[in-house]
């Protein structure tokens, strides 16, 4: 019983979909680690998205970042010993969180590019809001840390992917023929060279799972919430 284990902070809402993920992947993999009953120390200071996505589409960076950061220097007051920001997105305000708090925050886009790293893969495509694939914050990381090339999809394929993450994902809804568009972006970026696809908005594997094509897929949700998992059991 005398285990010692870390407390993850997450900030979440953002959809709560994919809070849900998380919550299940955090104490899924301290389970697996630990065994028996145990489960995630887990902090989650979930927000509501609508705020934050409003402010998004409206260009309002740093007043989401104002929020976010509000949010995270909450969890350390509560105890959490780090943080995750569960979506990709909001990872473009990443520096203006981690300069509000003492605790460090384990930034999405590393995990993924470490989980890269070890398969091997030099090219990827990489789906997510159009935020996430068409500003340099998520990409750059990903090429200048990891020396990954990232490719996305052209700019209709980058709406239809947008407004299925808003419109759909983070509303619950899942649907065949989002699934059937997304799949057709994932297969034909493989076909022109990406050796696999970042599922790179924390809602994508809701939709789009490994049964449903043989394209290597990153679900950053996942990597991102094994990491985590690895940092609170590390001596
Ligand atoms: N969860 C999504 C992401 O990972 C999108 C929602 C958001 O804009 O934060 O990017």
């Amino acid at each position: 019983m005398g285990t010692t284990q870390k407390t993850i902070g997450l900030l979440g809402g953002m959809s709560w979909e994919s809070t849900v993920s998380y919550y299940q992947a955090l104490n899924r993999g301290v389970q697996a680690r630990l065994g028996g009953l145990h489960s995630a120390r887990v902090l989650i200071n979930s927000v509501d998205f609508a705020e934050i996505a409003q402010l998004q589409h409206q260009d309002q960076w740093e007043q989401t970042g104002e929020r976010l950061a509000n949010a995270a220097q909450a969890l350390e007051r509560a105890g959490a010993d780090c943080l995750l920001i569960g979506t990709n997105t909001m990872h473009k305000v990443a520096p203006q969180i981690e300069a509000a708090i003492g605790i460090p925050l384990l930034h999405i886009a590393d995990a993924t590019g470490e989980r890269l790293k070890q398969a091997g893969i030099r090219t990827i495509a990489l789906l997510g809001t159009r935020f996430t694939m068409e500003q340099t914050f998520y990409r750059e990381r990903l090429e200048q840390r990891f020396g990954i090339e990232v490719r996305i999809p052209d700019e209709a394929e980058r709406e239809r992917i947008h407004r299925v993450i808003y419109d759909e994902l983070c509303q619950g809804i899942v649907s065949d023929d989002a699934r059937q568009d997304y799949l057709r972006i994932i297969e034909r970026l493989h076909a022109e060279g990406a050796e696999g696809t970042i599922l790179g908005c924390t809602e994508i594997a809701l939709l789009v799972k490994p049964e449903h094509t043989t394209v290597p897929l990153f679900d950053t949700t996942a990597i991102h919430a094994e990491a985590a998992v690895a940092w609170a059991l590390a001596d």
